[in-house]
């Protein structure tokens, strides 16, 4: 199998993925990029992710066409490409369709409650636009900009990014539970989101790599 290595991390992740509940049935897609030949694995599109093997894992190049694999790419390759295009940073990219960030998309903000949610803010809001086009694509890579991890994109989701799988889901699972903790926070009435300095201080302390 060809570029079996990257196949396989993108399939352990969406594993992880659909265990954890962040994705559900054929939504959500993961990608990651191969630095040597410069090509993304990328989940493909409209398949169950249970029972699936790394082989079924999709090929594109940067521009998200379509290289190798049985099944074609998921239809939002452009949002994944071109994040990965603009941000030499980034190696491994996350979309879910998570219910917390999709609501915290509609609130129109998302705050840390917790000091390891502080790593993935500010998280930027991206506003509807149709799945799958160069338009959402562009305005997710807008959104996070030189160094975002993770955008909400309205009535749709949310989109994280690392320099590695791991960071990429860790994006992914912590925006989604910043959402979570903000929506009961808010539903019991006691809703704090942590001190704008703590936010910076804990920032920084990750940056360093001292935070514990
Ligand atoms: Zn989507």
């Amino acid at each position: 199998m060809k570029y079996e290595n990257i196949r396989k991390i993108v399939l352990d992740a969406i594993l992880e993925a659909v265990d954890m509940g962040l994705v559900h049935g054929t939504s959500g897609n993961i990608a990651l990029r191969d630095d040597t030949d410069d090509v993304i694995a990328v989940t493909p599109s409209g398949i169950s992710y249970k029972g699936m093997t790394a082989d079924q894992i999709a090929i594109v190049d940067l521009n998200g066409k379509w290289l190798d694999g049985p099944f074609k790419p998921s239809s939002e390759i452009p949002m994944h490409s071109a994040v990965i295009r603009a941000r030499k940073d980034v190696k491994a990219t996350v979309h879910t369709h998570g219910m917390f960030a999709t609501i915290a998309a509609m609130s129109g903000e998302l705050l840390p409650v917790t000091p390891p949610q502080t790593e993935f803010v500010p998280v930027g809001i991206v506003p509807f636009t149709m799945p799958g086009s160069n338009e959402v694509a562009e305005r997710v890579v807008e959104a996070l900009g030189a160094d975002g991890r993770a955008v909400l994109i309205k009535n749709h989701g949310m989109f994280c990014c690392g320099k590695n799988m791991k960071a990429a889901m860790a994006a992914a699972i912590y925006t989604e539970e910043m959402a979570q903790t903000a929506y009961y926070a808010k539903v019991l009435g006691v809703y704090q989101p942590m001190p704008e300095e703590a936010i910076r201080k804990m920032k920084e302390l990750i940056a360093a790599d001292q935070a514990v």
